[in-house]
């Protein structure tokens, strides 16, 4: 959505876009071929990683209601450059290792990064003026997190003991 949204609004803008999102992927504990996500735009002068960071930082610990310990890896993704995964200690179990976490005591959360110079000009901005950062919240995974769900299969698995518990 980031560039219908700055072809529309042009820069400065800050954006978020929740949708639906389906993808060709095998199925595990943290894996499924349909889940929500939240895209997130910011598009200013002089936007770096450091507010990339921050940003997620205190979105991270206004979902939790606690501070998040967050690390960040180097991914790559068309639309970003740099590009990063940002992962959270896994909730479940505490970094000790889990199924969701595939015993590496990380999940990933959030794909993110500084918005391509491509993407700006397609979208009619100034990329020598403005930057900007981008990423894409799981929904899915946040509420895994949240509520220590320890399967993401579980949300479109149609099984009421599962779903009337919220
Ligand atoms: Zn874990």
């Amino acid at each position: 959505m980031q560039v219908r949204a700055l072809e529309k609004y042009g820069a400065p803008i800050r954006a978020v876009v929740p949708g639906k999102v389906f993808r060709y992927e095998a199925t595990d504990a943290s894996h499924d071929t349909t889940f929500w996500q939240l895209e997130g735009l910011v598009v200013a002068e002089g936007i770096t990683v450091s507010h990339l960071i921050g940003v997620m930082k205190e979105l991270l610990k206004g979902i939790f209601k606690k501070e998040v310990e967050i690390r960040l890896r180097p991914g790559y993704f068309p639309f970003v450059e740099p590009g990063f995964e940002l992962d959270v200690k896994c909730f479940i179990c505490a970094g000790s290792g889990c199924s969701v976490c595939k015993k590496s005591g990380w999940v990933e959360l959030m794909p993110c990064g500084l918005v391509h110079p491509n993407v700006l000009r397609g979208g009619g901005v100034d990329s020598e003026k403005y930057s900007g950062f981008a990423f894409g919240l799981g929904l899915s995974r946040i509420a895994m997190m949240k509520y220590k769900i320890d399967d993401v299969r579980l949300f479109l698995g149609g099984d009421l003991r599962f779903l009337e518990q919220f």
